[in-house]
């Protein structure tokens, strides 16, 4: 067995097993394999072992891999920085955006969609650590943003994402978490509809699945670790 076939059976297993300890079906959380910096060879191994859902941080990259790999039918999705120049590109081949932060740029990505495609589906971003240099909006102004984007014709808004900053307390990991879970139901409450909680990594999975994570994106554990 290839060690990404290996590992990408582990991290289902921790899936799994954080699945059942939260009471949740295994099915309700969605792995995006995270393959930034991988090649594609990367990519078609994970494929081979059953994987559908991929993640990229750079657009000029993940374009590459998108079009070489477009026989495939993978689902892709963007989760880097939003530059307003790449808005077209990201538009234009990728399927869920989830680092949306701002009203500027959600309404360049609809712009973009072409109308023979699905509408692009999306998260916003949230600052939940309150960092300074975090990208996300911050929790004050989401409910603008998101009556911003839900008015957009070519996105669908599906979710909210967050990356809280990495810490072994596992306590504080569940209190962000927790957090970005209160936000999308309070949103819900005052009539949006969304369905995922893009949150969770290699090292804090578990935390994420317990307080709600629909998604989650894992690079590490699955390629290894990144040289760049
Ligand atoms: C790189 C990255 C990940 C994956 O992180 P790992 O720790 O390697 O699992 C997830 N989400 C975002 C936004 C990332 O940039």
């Amino acid at each position: 067995m290839s060690s990404i076939t290996a590992n990408l059976q582990a991290v289902r297993e921790r899936i799994e097993s954080a699945a059942r300890a939260a009471g949740r079906p295994a099915q309700s959380v969605r792995l995006v394999a995270v393959s930034k910096t991988f090649a594609s060879a990367a990519v078609r191994e994970a494929e081979q072992a059953g994987q559908r859902d991929f993640g990229e941080n750079y657009v000029t990259e993940g374009v590459d891999k998108i079009d070489e790999l477009r026989s495939l039918g993978l689902t892709w999705h963007y989760i880097g920085p939003i530059q307003s120049n790449k808005t077209r590109s990201i538009a234009g081949y990728f399927d869920w955006v989830h680092s949306l932060d701002r009203a500027k740029i959600a309404a360049r990505l609809s712009e973009a969609r072409r109308p023979g495609q699905a509408e692009l589906q999306v998260c916003i971003q949230v600052n939940v650590s309150g960092e300074a240099t975090k990208s996300g909006v911050a929790p004050g102004d989401l409910a603008t943003l998101a009556t911003q984007v839900a008015m957009l014709p070519r996105l669908k808004l599906r979710g909210l994402m967050a990356i809280p900053e990495p810490t072994p307390d596992e306590k504080l990991q569940r209190a962000r978490f927790a957090q970005l879970h209160e936000l999308r139901e309070r949103l819900n409450r005052e009539g949006f509809s969304m369905d995922t909680l893009s949150m969770g990594m290699s090292a804090d999975l578990e935390a994420a699945i317990a307080e709600g994570a629909t998604m989650v994106r894992v690079g590490t554990a699955i390629f290894g670790e990144r040289r760049s």
